[in-house]
């Protein structure tokens, strides 16, 4: 285990930098830090644009960083008074909706306004990449919201990528540059404190970069060893994890999931998942888990979903289109 950040007045800055030229290829705008607990995707964004900056090498496009919940950085924890990836719920109106944000009220507006500086800015395609780590431990993957092309995020990145859980929450990142028309993907890194972590996560900036044309291959450092390090991870893992079930939890459930499970453990019907003051959580149904909840703060206990190949979600779309 690591503490990656000790210093955590480093983190204070919206902006984290840029680099590449304008109209030259794509966008990236990658995002660290949405949730105060999770520094890890600050300093991989750090990483890969010093990198960048240091050597100047051939670019195609623009990456941005963008720093998210600076004040819960700060403090170390999920969020203050509201969970900053459940609060773009008026995309439209953003950000003068925001009454009753308490501390998350500035940390919406920076981020909004920077998000929308960049928009109007760039011209061509827009890909939003935004860093998360869980508190359980687990391999790496990806999710993406129902409406995006699932083949494309599968070609980006070799890991498992998770369906139907994006839909089942409102107001993230997420939602709002789907709404405005662009591409956004979240990257679940592993456990928080863990130096895999980070690896993990430079990797996946590093691969988006190359996938996208933006950078080739051959000048990316250990691209091949972030490239395995995944592939390796996922060994054994499904495609796609369509979720299919949420447990909610309320600030006095007194929730407390049982101990050991890890992302993608599977489940079975009536296992004893965890308890609250309702008293004991079964599993519904047979089922992978993912997101178990082991910190104190949080409004999803855990995730359920199947696992699908590829093919299996063709045949479930092209059925959806003929129904
Ligand atoms: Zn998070």
């Amino acid at each position: 285990m690591i503490h990656p950040f000790p210093d955590r007045s480093a983190m204070a800055s919206r902006a984290l930098g840029r680099f590449g030229t304008a109209g030259s290829g794509p966008t990236i705008i990658t995002v660290g830090g949405m949730h105060g607990n999770e520094p890890a995707g600050v300093i991989a964004i750090r990483s890969v644009l010093h990198y960048l900056a240091q050597n100047q090498p051939e670019f195609r496009g623009q990456i941005f960083g963008l720093t998210g919940n600076m004040k819960a950085l700060k403090a170390g924890s999920r969020f203050l008074s509201h969970d900053l990836n459940r609060i773009w719920t008026s995309p439209d109106e953003l950000p003068s909706d925001c009454r009753d944000l308490g501390e998350e009220r500035e940390e919406l507006e920076g981020l909004h306004q920077e998000i929308t500086a960049i928009l109007n800015e760039v011209r061509g395609p827009v890909i939003l990449l935004d860093l998360h780590t869980t508190s359980a431990e687990g391999s790496p993957f990806m999710m993406v919201d129902d409406s995006q092309n699932i083949d494309e995020y599968k070609n980006y990145f070799p890991i498992p990528i998770i369906t139907g859980l994006i839909d089942r929450l409102r107001g993230t990142l997420v939602h709002f540059m789907v709404h405005h028309g662009h591409r956004a993907v979240v990257f679940e890194g592993g456990q928080h404190e863990k130096i895999s972590t980070l690896e993990n996560m430079i990797g996946a900036i590093w691969i988006l970069l190359v996938k996208l044309g933006c950078i080739p291959a051959h000048l990316v450092p250990e691209f091949d060893y972030f490239k395995q390090r995944l592939t390796a991870d996922a060994l054994g893992l499904p495609e796609i994890l369509d979720v299919f079930y949420r447990h909610p939890v309320q600030a006095d459930d007194q929730f407390e999931m049982e101990p050991g499970y890890f992302n993608f453990d599977f489940v079975r019907m009536g296992e004893i998942l965890g308890h609250d003051k309702h008293g004991l959580i079964r599993a519904p149904q047979d089922a992978r888990i993912l997101m178990p909840l082991y910190q104190g703060q949080g409004n999803d206990g855990f995730f359920l979903g199947t696992e699908m190949t590829l093919s299996d979600w063709a045949i479930a779309e092209t059925d959806l289109a003929n129904a």
